[in-house]
Protein backbone atom coordinates (compact mmCIF):
# COMPACT_ATOMS: atom_id res chain seq x y z
CA UNK A 1 0.00 0.00 0.00
CA UNK A 2 1.77 3.43 -0.83
CA UNK A 3 0.51 6.62 0.62
CA UNK A 4 -0.24 9.35 -2.00
CA UNK A 5 -1.48 12.17 -0.29
CA UNK A 6 -3.42 12.45 3.30
CA UNK A 7 -6.31 10.64 1.45
CA UNK A 8 -5.27 8.87 -1.32
CA UNK A 9 -3.53 5.45 -1.69
CA UNK A 10 -2.75 3.22 -4.26
CA UNK A 11 -2.08 -0.94 -4.15
CA UNK A 12 0.25 -1.16 -7.05
CA UNK A 13 -0.01 -4.45 -8.37
CA UNK A 14 -0.61 -5.78 -12.14
CA UNK A 15 -4.17 -4.18 -11.66
CA UNK A 16 -3.89 -1.34 -9.35
CA UNK A 17 -6.53 -0.98 -6.77
CA UNK A 18 -6.88 2.76 -5.49
CA UNK A 19 -8.16 4.20 -1.98
CA UNK A 20 -10.27 7.07 -0.63
CA UNK A 21 -10.12 7.92 2.89
CA UNK A 22 -12.69 10.45 4.32
CA UNK A 23 -13.24 10.04 7.93
CA UNK A 24 -15.54 6.79 8.56
CA UNK A 25 -15.79 6.57 5.26
CA UNK A 26 -13.39 4.58 2.92
CA UNK A 27 -13.85 3.91 -1.31
CA UNK A 28 -11.66 1.18 -3.07
CA UNK A 29 -11.21 2.09 -6.81
CA UNK A 30 -11.83 -1.14 -8.78
CA UNK A 31 -11.35 -4.54 -7.46
CA UNK A 32 -8.43 -6.66 -8.92
CA UNK A 33 -9.48 -9.77 -11.41
CA UNK A 34 -10.87 -11.79 -8.40
CA UNK A 35 -11.16 -13.05 -4.68
CA UNK A 36 -7.65 -12.60 -4.16
CA UNK A 37 -6.12 -9.94 -5.49
CA UNK A 38 -9.05 -7.99 -3.54
CA UNK A 39 -8.57 -9.59 -0.46
CA UNK A 40 -5.07 -8.62 0.37
CA UNK A 41 -6.16 -5.20 -0.24
CA UNK A 42 -9.12 -5.57 2.39
CA UNK A 43 -6.59 -7.33 5.19
CA UNK A 44 -4.08 -4.45 4.39
CA UNK A 45 -6.97 -1.69 5.42
CA UNK A 46 -8.00 -3.74 8.19
CA UNK A 47 -4.90 -3.79 9.57
CA UNK A 48 -4.13 -0.36 9.05
CA UNK A 49 -7.77 0.72 10.60
CA UNK A 50 -8.94 2.38 7.72
CA UNK A 51 -12.70 1.64 7.17
CA UNK A 52 -14.25 0.37 3.41
CA UNK A 53 -17.43 1.19 2.68
CA UNK A 54 -17.81 2.00 -0.90
CA UNK A 55 -16.42 0.43 -4.23
CA UNK A 56 -16.05 2.94 -7.30
CA UNK A 57 -15.83 0.53 -10.97
CA UNK A 58 -13.97 2.27 -13.11
CA UNK A 59 -15.05 -0.22 -16.29
CA UNK A 60 -16.51 -3.22 -16.99
CA UNK A 61 -13.45 -5.02 -17.51
CA UNK A 62 -13.13 -8.19 -15.60
CA UNK A 63 -9.46 -7.46 -14.33
CA UNK A 64 -11.29 -4.03 -12.63
CA UNK A 65 -14.00 -6.07 -11.47
CA UNK A 66 -13.53 -9.84 -10.62
CA UNK A 67 -12.89 -9.45 -7.06
CA UNK A 68 -16.30 -6.70 -6.66
CA UNK A 69 -18.66 -9.37 -5.94
CA UNK A 70 -16.62 -11.02 -3.17
CA UNK A 71 -15.93 -7.87 -1.61
CA UNK A 72 -19.04 -6.21 -1.59
CA UNK A 73 -20.44 -9.61 0.15
CA UNK A 74 -17.87 -9.85 2.23
CA UNK A 75 -17.70 -5.43 3.66
CA UNK A 76 -21.91 -5.05 2.69
CA UNK A 77 -19.96 -1.94 0.42
CA UNK A 78 -21.80 0.44 -1.69
CA UNK A 79 -21.20 -0.04 -5.65
CA UNK A 80 -20.82 2.92 -7.76
CA UNK A 81 -20.49 2.42 -11.18
CA UNK A 82 -20.61 4.55 -14.70
CA UNK A 83 -24.06 3.86 -16.36
CA UNK A 84 -23.91 1.90 -19.23
CA UNK A 85 -20.81 0.00 -17.61
CA UNK A 86 -23.20 -0.87 -15.06
CA UNK A 87 -25.52 -3.03 -16.96
CA UNK A 88 -22.41 -5.20 -17.98
CA UNK A 89 -21.09 -5.58 -14.59
CA UNK A 90 -25.06 -6.54 -13.55
CA UNK A 91 -24.60 -8.90 -16.64
CA UNK A 92 -21.12 -9.95 -17.00
CA UNK A 93 -21.88 -12.48 -19.37
CA UNK A 94 -22.43 -9.15 -21.94
CA UNK A 95 -18.30 -8.85 -22.20
CA UNK A 96 -17.84 -12.34 -23.78
CA UNK A 97 -21.06 -11.62 -25.67
CA UNK A 98 -19.41 -8.90 -27.26
CA UNK A 99 -15.90 -10.27 -27.89
CA UNK A 100 -17.68 -12.98 -29.78
CA UNK A 101 -19.59 -10.01 -31.63
CA UNK A 102 -23.19 -10.94 -30.41
CA UNK A 103 -23.01 -14.92 -30.46
CA UNK A 104 -23.72 -16.43 -27.25
CA UNK A 105 -20.56 -17.26 -25.63
CA UNK A 106 -18.36 -20.50 -26.41
CA UNK A 107 -17.36 -22.01 -22.84
CA UNK A 108 -13.90 -21.89 -23.65
CA UNK A 109 -14.21 -17.55 -23.59
CA UNK A 110 -16.08 -17.66 -20.01
CA UNK A 111 -13.14 -17.24 -18.27
CA UNK A 112 -11.75 -14.80 -15.24
CA UNK A 113 -10.21 -12.97 -18.26
CA UNK A 114 -13.34 -12.17 -19.99
CA UNK A 115 -16.43 -12.57 -17.07
CA UNK A 116 -16.11 -11.99 -13.59
CA UNK A 117 -19.06 -12.59 -11.27
CA UNK A 118 -21.19 -10.17 -11.71
CA UNK A 119 -22.16 -7.38 -9.10
CA UNK A 120 -25.31 -5.52 -8.44
CA UNK A 121 -24.47 -1.81 -8.89
CA UNK A 122 -25.98 0.78 -6.12
CA UNK A 123 -25.67 3.87 -7.18
CA UNK A 124 -25.11 4.62 -11.05
CA UNK A 125 -22.86 8.13 -12.37
CA UNK A 126 -21.87 10.29 -15.14
CA UNK A 127 -19.29 12.10 -15.71
CA UNK A 128 -18.96 15.93 -13.73
CA UNK A 129 -17.88 17.49 -10.26
CA UNK A 130 -19.90 16.13 -7.45
CA UNK A 131 -20.47 14.27 -4.47
CA UNK A 132 -20.82 10.77 -4.43
CA UNK A 133 -22.90 9.01 -1.95
CA UNK A 134 -22.40 12.50 0.21
CA UNK A 135 -19.31 11.45 1.14
CA UNK A 136 -16.60 11.59 -1.83
CA UNK A 137 -15.84 15.31 -3.40
CA UNK A 138 -14.84 13.63 -7.45
CA UNK A 139 -14.56 14.68 -10.64
CA UNK A 140 -15.62 12.01 -13.10
CA UNK A 141 -13.90 12.13 -16.05
CA UNK A 142 -15.66 10.45 -19.15
CA UNK A 143 -12.55 8.20 -20.74
CA UNK A 144 -14.10 6.53 -23.64
CA UNK A 145 -12.29 4.70 -25.88
CA UNK A 146 -10.77 1.56 -24.19
CA UNK A 147 -14.33 0.92 -22.68
CA UNK A 148 -17.88 2.62 -23.79
CA UNK A 149 -18.26 4.67 -20.72
CA UNK A 150 -14.83 4.65 -18.29
CA UNK A 151 -14.58 7.01 -15.77
CA UNK A 152 -11.89 8.08 -14.40
CA UNK A 153 -12.13 9.49 -10.59
CA UNK A 154 -10.09 13.07 -9.75
CA UNK A 155 -9.97 13.28 -6.18
CA UNK A 156 -8.21 15.64 -3.88
CA UNK A 157 -5.25 16.45 -7.22
CA UNK A 158 -4.77 12.76 -7.88
CA UNK A 159 -6.03 11.38 -10.89
CA UNK A 160 -7.09 7.42 -10.62
CA UNK A 161 -6.73 7.30 -14.34
CA UNK A 162 -8.61 3.30 -15.09
CA UNK A 163 -7.04 2.24 -18.93
CA UNK A 164 -7.38 5.19 -20.03
CA UNK A 165 -3.62 5.45 -20.34
CA UNK A 166 -1.32 2.43 -19.76
CA UNK A 167 2.37 3.07 -17.70
CA UNK A 168 5.05 3.35 -20.35
CA UNK A 169 6.27 -0.53 -20.21
CA UNK A 170 3.26 -1.46 -19.86
CA UNK A 171 1.53 -0.08 -23.17
CA UNK A 172 4.96 -1.44 -25.42
CA UNK A 173 4.43 -4.61 -23.73
CA UNK A 174 0.43 -4.87 -25.11
CA UNK A 175 2.01 -3.93 -28.75
CA UNK A 176 -1.73 -3.40 -29.73
CA UNK A 177 -3.55 -2.30 -26.80
CA UNK A 178 -6.87 -2.94 -25.94
CA UNK A 179 -9.61 -0.48 -27.07
CA UNK A 180 -13.26 -0.21 -28.76
CA UNK A 181 -12.68 3.46 -30.51
CA UNK A 182 -9.13 4.81 -31.34
CA UNK A 183 -10.71 8.43 -32.02
CA UNK A 184 -12.37 8.10 -28.63
CA UNK A 185 -9.18 6.97 -26.93
CA UNK A 186 -7.09 9.75 -28.36
CA UNK A 187 -9.82 12.51 -27.84
CA UNK A 188 -9.99 11.28 -24.12
CA UNK A 189 -5.94 11.44 -23.78
CA UNK A 190 -5.62 14.77 -25.50
CA UNK A 191 -8.06 16.02 -23.16
CA UNK A 192 -6.43 14.40 -20.01
CA UNK A 193 -3.11 16.71 -20.95
CA UNK A 194 -5.00 19.42 -19.74
CA UNK A 195 -6.28 18.59 -16.50
CA UNK A 196 -4.10 19.72 -13.33
CA UNK A 197 -3.50 16.98 -11.01
CA UNK A 198 -0.15 16.52 -8.80
CA UNK A 199 -0.12 12.84 -9.71
CA UNK A 200 -1.67 10.31 -11.90
CA UNK A 201 -2.51 6.05 -11.11
CA UNK A 202 -3.33 4.15 -14.47
CA UNK A 203 -4.91 0.84 -14.48
CA UNK A 204 -1.65 -0.84 -14.96
CA UNK A 205 1.39 0.77 -14.31
CA UNK A 206 3.28 3.14 -11.95
CA UNK A 207 1.46 5.81 -10.11
CA UNK A 208 3.51 9.24 -11.46
CA UNK A 209 3.87 12.81 -10.80
CA UNK A 210 4.79 13.35 -14.44
CA UNK A 211 2.07 11.24 -15.75
CA UNK A 212 1.63 14.09 -18.87
CA UNK A 213 4.88 12.37 -20.91
CA UNK A 214 3.48 9.16 -20.36
CA UNK A 215 0.43 9.85 -21.86
CA UNK A 216 1.83 11.42 -24.69
CA UNK A 217 3.70 8.49 -25.28
CA UNK A 218 0.05 6.75 -24.98
CA UNK A 219 -1.12 9.13 -27.90
CA UNK A 220 2.44 8.47 -30.15
CA UNK A 221 1.63 4.38 -29.76
CA UNK A 222 -2.28 4.87 -30.76
CA UNK A 223 -0.81 7.20 -33.81
CA UNK A 224 1.31 4.96 -35.31
CA UNK A 225 -0.65 2.05 -35.15
CA UNK A 226 -3.39 3.70 -36.83
CA UNK A 227 -1.17 4.76 -39.36
CA UNK A 228 0.05 1.36 -39.98
CA UNK A 229 -3.81 0.04 -40.27
CA UNK A 230 -3.97 2.95 -43.21
CA UNK A 231 -1.05 1.65 -44.92
CA UNK A 232 -1.73 -1.49 -44.93
CA UNK A 233 -5.38 -0.47 -46.40
CA UNK A 234 -3.13 1.30 -49.04
CA UNK A 235 -1.11 -1.53 -50.57
CA UNK A 236 -3.73 -3.70 -50.76
CA UNK A 237 -4.79 -4.40 -54.37
CA UNK A 238 -8.55 -4.33 -54.65
CA UNK A 239 -8.86 -4.02 -50.76
CA UNK A 240 -8.32 -6.15 -47.88
CA UNK A 241 -10.43 -8.17 -45.99
CA UNK A 242 -11.13 -7.65 -41.92
CA UNK A 243 -9.59 -11.40 -41.81
CA UNK A 244 -6.79 -10.46 -43.47
CA UNK A 245 -6.18 -6.85 -42.26
CA UNK A 246 -6.55 -8.63 -38.63
CA UNK A 247 -4.26 -11.49 -39.45
CA UNK A 248 -1.17 -9.23 -40.88
CA UNK A 249 -1.39 -6.38 -38.24
CA UNK A 250 -0.74 -9.23 -35.54
CA UNK A 251 1.74 -10.56 -37.26
CA UNK A 252 3.57 -7.52 -37.79
CA UNK A 253 3.30 -6.67 -33.83
CA UNK A 254 4.48 -9.91 -33.17
CA UNK A 255 1.12 -10.52 -30.81
CA UNK A 256 1.51 -13.49 -28.50
CA UNK A 257 -2.81 -14.76 -29.56
CA UNK A 258 -2.30 -18.93 -29.24
CA UNK A 259 -5.86 -18.84 -27.27
CA UNK A 260 -9.29 -17.45 -28.31
CA UNK A 261 -9.59 -14.62 -25.68
CA UNK A 262 -6.50 -13.07 -26.75
CA UNK A 263 -7.04 -13.69 -30.28
CA UNK A 264 -10.59 -11.87 -29.88
CA UNK A 265 -9.17 -9.18 -27.60
CA UNK A 266 -6.99 -8.20 -30.49
CA UNK A 267 -9.36 -8.52 -33.48
CA UNK A 268 -11.43 -5.77 -31.44
CA UNK A 269 -8.70 -3.21 -30.51
CA UNK A 270 -7.15 -3.36 -34.48
CA UNK A 271 -10.69 -3.24 -35.21
CA UNK A 272 -11.07 -0.38 -32.83
CA UNK A 273 -8.58 1.43 -35.34
CA UNK A 274 -10.06 -0.34 -38.66
CA UNK A 275 -13.48 1.63 -37.52
CA UNK A 276 -11.93 5.16 -36.75
CA UNK A 277 -10.39 5.33 -40.14
CA UNK A 278 -14.11 4.49 -41.78
CA UNK A 279 -15.62 7.49 -39.30
CA UNK A 280 -12.93 10.12 -40.43
CA UNK A 281 -13.39 8.95 -43.84
CA UNK A 282 -10.14 8.03 -44.55
CA UNK A 283 -10.83 4.55 -45.82
CA UNK A 284 -14.19 3.07 -47.05
CA UNK A 285 -15.97 -0.59 -45.60
CA UNK A 286 -17.44 -2.45 -48.21
CA UNK A 287 -19.17 -5.82 -48.56
CA UNK A 288 -17.49 -7.66 -51.51
CA UNK A 289 -18.00 -11.51 -52.59
CA UNK A 290 -19.50 -12.02 -49.26
CA UNK A 291 -16.43 -10.29 -47.20
CA UNK A 292 -16.41 -7.29 -45.35
CA UNK A 293 -13.48 -5.12 -46.94
CA UNK A 294 -11.71 -1.88 -46.91
CA UNK A 295 -10.18 0.38 -49.34
CA UNK A 296 -8.74 3.56 -49.90
CA UNK A 297 -11.04 6.37 -49.67
CA UNK A 298 -10.53 8.00 -53.07
ZN1 LIG B 1 -9.76 -2.29 -19.04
Amino acid sequence: MKQLNDSCYVFESAVNIGYVHKGNYGMLIDAGIDQSSIRKVIRELDEANLPITHLFITHAHADHYGGANYAKKKLDLKVIAPTLEAAILENSILEPIYMLQGNFPLTEIRNKFLEGPPVQVDITVESGIQKLDNHFEVELIATPGHSYHQLAVGIDGILYAADSYFGKEEILKHKIPFITSADQTLASLEMLLEKEFSGSVPGHGPYEENFKSTIQKNIEVHQDILEEVKTMVACSQGGITHENIVAEMMEKYHIKADQLSLFLLHRTAITAYITSLIETGEIVSIIKNYRWMYQLNE
